[in-house]
C-alpha cells in the first residue's frame, strides 16, 4: 500500500491522472466551483450544485468520484442510475447550512404548519441540506430548489394557491421574498413554532431559520470600504449573504451567475464577490484582464478538506475494486428525495 503522505504533490498529481487515464470513460469526477485549484485540475465537470445535479444523472461512467459536500454526492446518489458506485473524496466533508435542519425538527414544524392550515404548504428544500429532509419534501408533494431557480420554485407554489414552508437557508429565503415583492409576506420560525402559530397564519411564506457562515461574513462595512476605494466597482453577492448585503450590492445570483457576469464582462470590468473565496480566486486568475477581487476572505472549510491526497486514495480503492467507501442510502429515501429533485429539474 503506498504511503501517500510521503509523495510529494506532483508526484500524488501525476499519479492521480495515471488512475483517471486508466479508469477511462468508468470514471466521472464532478467538482464544486468552491474546491481548491489541486481538485479543480482533475474535474470532468465543473459546475454550482444544480449543473452537477443534472450530469451526474446522465453520466454513462461506473464511478461517480464527487467532490463536494456531502449533501452533493447524496443528490448523486440519488439521481444516478442503480449500478452507479457514488464516492466522495473526504465524507467529513459536511455543510453546516445543511445541519440547521433535522428531520425531526422539520416534522416538529410542519406538524404546527398542517394545524394552522392543513394541506395548505408544499415544503421546499434547498439543495443544501441532507437526503432525509429531501425526502420528506418528496413524501409531502414538495420539491427541492438551488439559488438559480428558488425564485421560480416559490412562483410556482404560489400560483397554485398555496403556501411556502422552505428551509434551512433564511437569507436566501428573505432575499427572494424581498425580490418577489413579498416582503410583507413572510416570517422565520424560529426554535419553538408552537409560540409563533398566530405569526405563522398570517403569512404566505414561512422560512427556516438557519444560515450559511461562508456567506453571513460579508458586511456593510466590507461593503462600504469598497466603495469607498473605487466607485467603479461592481459588487455582487451570492443571495445567502444576508439581506442588508444584498440590497447595498449591485447584483446579486447564484454561483453560476456570478461565473457568467465576470466572464461576459468587457476587458477593464471591475467585480467585488461576496462569495466563497477559491471561487473569487479562480475567476481572478481566468481573467487577468478585468479587476476581481474577494468582498471579504470567506473560505469554505469544509468544501476545502478535499485534498488531492483524499482523491488520490479514493480512486486507488476504485482501481482495486474495494467500494465499500461509496455512498449509500435507505431505498425509500433515494426513492422520496429523487421525487423531490425530480419536480425541481422539471420546473427548472
Ligand atoms: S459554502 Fe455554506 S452552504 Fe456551501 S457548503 Fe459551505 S457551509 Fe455549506
Amino acid at each position: 500500500m503506498v504511503d501517500l503522505q510521503k509523495l510529494g504533490d506532483r508526484e500524488v498529481d501525476e499519479r492521480i491522472a495515471v488512475l483517471k487515464e486508466k479508469l477511462g470513460e468508468d470514471l466521472f469526477i464532478p467538482v464544486h466551483h468552491y474546491q481548491r485549484d489541486e481538485i479543480v485540475q482533475f474535474a470532468d465537470y465543473t459546475g454550482d450544485s444544480l449543473e452537477l445535479s443534472r450530469v451526474s444523472a446522465k453520466t454513462d461512467a461506473r464511478f461517480i468520484v464527487f467532490c463536494g459536500v456531502f449533501f452533493m454526492a447524496e443528490i448523486a446518489r440519488v439521481l444516478a442510475a442503480r449500478d452507479k458506485y457514488v464516492f466522495i473524496p473526504n465524507r467529513d466533508a459536511g455543510c453546516p447550512l445543511a445541519d440547521f435542519a433535522s428531520l425531526e425538527d422539520v416534522e416538529a414544524v410542519w406538524r404546527v404548519l398542517q394545524e394552522v392550515d392543513a394541506g395548505g404548504y408544499i415544503p421546499v428544500t434547498y439543495a443544501n441540506s441532507h437526503a432525509e429532509v429531501k425526502a420528506f419534501c418528496g413524501r409531502e408533494g414538495g420539491l427541492v430548489c438551488t439559488s438559480s431557480n428558488v425564485q421560480k420554485i416559490f412562483s410556482w407554489i404560489l400560483d397554485r394557491g398555496k403556501r411556502v414552508f422552505f428551509m434551512p437557508d433564511r437569507n436566501l429565503g428573505i432575499n427572494t421574498a424581498a425580490a418577489m415583492g413579498m416582503a410583507d409576506e413572510f416570517c422565520v420560525v424560529r426554535s419553538e413554532p408552537e409560540k409563533e402559530r398566530e405569526e405563522i397564519r398570517g403569512k404566505r411564506i414561512v422560512i427556516w431559520d438557519g444560515f450559511c457562515i461562508v456567506h453571513k461574513r460579508f458586511t456593510m462595512q466590507q461593503v462600504a470600504r469598497w466603495r469607498g476605494e473605487d466607485p467603479e466597482v461592481r459588487i455582487v453577492v451570492h443571495p445567502e449573504s444576508d439581506p442588508e448585503i444584498v440590497d447595498a450590492s449591485d447584483d446579486t445570483g447564484s454561483t453560476s451567475k456570478i461565473k457568467r457576469l465576470v466572464e461576459e464582462s468587457p476587458p477593464g470590468s471591475k467585480w467585488v464577490i461576496g462569495t466563497e473565496f477559491n471561487m473569487v480566486q479562480r475567476l481572478k486568475s481566468e481573467h487577468p484582464d478585468k479587476f476581481v477581487e474577494p468582498l471579504e476572505v470567506s473560505v469554505c472549510r469544509n468544501m476545502s478538506s478535499i485534498r488531492r491526497r483524499d482523491l488520490m486514495k479514493t480512486l486507488l480503492a476504485i482501481e482495486d475494486g474495494d467500494y465499500a467507501d461509496q455512498v449509500v442510502l435507505p431505498e425509500d429515501q433515494v426513492r422520496d428525495a429523487a421525487a423531490a429533485i425530480e419536480k425541481m429539474l422539471e420546473i427548472s
